[in-house]
């Protein structure tokens, strides 16, 4: 280990650093952190309960948020929001910036995490037309993470658990990304469209999923929801049916079509319209199964 140290090229002295700050500083608390995180983890000879972050109370939320079948900045994002650290309003001014603390998008309450993501009119929508069906007025808490615990609590039993947990976390984020529509562009969405965002989102993030794996047939969630049995990938048609495609229909009826609409007066998008018409029907004739 030692020989494995880079020689400094600067020729400076060596020094002894507490590498858990940024700075090399030891300090109390950076001190204490690491103690409780060894203690957590059993380094200090006490059983640990994993890995954590502060505020553990011996529960499984931590975890239970790096195990999510998310994209990794969706657990990042997630793993924010129960340490109240997202950049909601509230927080915010809490770092002394000058804003207002009104929910940007109800302007009715102030705007924490469990305000903007459980009880605010346009997060309430999202959960109910989404197809969990979720009356967030069932639910309570002090903050984000008692509303998540919750949620991880009602479904914990569910066979369909990570699917479930799984587009939580989705309606969360298109949650977050529709109020930042509203602060940076000034776009209010409507929630029924987002619902839609929401579906769409969580089966390509399950189709990419199985793709990965490299084995689509495996894939028991999205695949034969959006496919319906045809392979994940578009297959490249034989060369030959290629090039009677591109050349035969593609340029050679856009020539004949164009002429035509020219006669008849229709415009550019009617006349490429008309030109791929027959070329699609063609495709149907070959087989082509899978149209993208
Ligand atoms: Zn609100």
């Amino acid at each position: 280990m030692i020989l494995g140290l880079p020689v400094s090229v600067a020729g400076c002295k060596d020094k002894i650093i507490w590498h858990y700050s940024t700075n090399g500083a030891c300090s109390v608390r950076t001190g204490y952190g690491v103690a409780m995180e060894m203690q957590a983890n059993g380094e200090l000879g006490r059983k640990g309960t994993g890995g954590c972050s502060r505020r553990d109370e011996g529960d499984h939320c931590w975890r239970d948020i790096w195990d999510l079948a998310v994209p990794n900045k969706l657990k990042l994002f997630e793993w924010r929001c129960c340490n109240n650290s997202l950049a909601v309003r509230v927080n915010l001014i809490r770092h002394r910036m000058q804003v207002d603390s009104l929910c940007v998008m109800c302007a009715e309450v102030d705007e924490t995490e469990h305000h903007l993501f459980f009880e605010c009119a346009f997060g309430r929508v999202l959960w109910y037309c989404c197809s969990l069906q979720l009356d967030m007025g069932c639910f309570g808490g002090r903050d984000f993470r008692d509303y998540w615990k919750g949620l991880c609590m009602r479904f914990r039993e569910n066979n369909r658990y990570e699917e479930v947990m799984q587009e939580c976390v989705f309606v969360l984020w298109r949650i977050w990304k529709s109020r930042n529509d509203m602060v940076f562009n000034g776009v209010f969405v409507n929630p029924m469209d987002m619902v839609h965002v929401i579906w769409k989102q969580i089966l390509e993030f399950r189709v990419a999923q199985c793709v990965e794996r490299g084995d689509p047939d495996e894939c028991k969630m999205g695949q034969r929801v959006i496919f319906a049995g045809q392979p994940v990938r578009w297959g490249r048609p034989p060369f030959r049916v290629l090039n009677s495609i591109a050349m035969g229909l593609g340029v050679g009826n856009l020539a004949k079509v164009a002429a035509d609409s020219e006669r008849s007066g229709s415009t550019a998008a009617m006349a490429e319209a008309a030109a791929l018409r027959p070329a699609v029907q063609v495709c149907i004739e070959l087989g082509c199964q899978m149209w993208r």
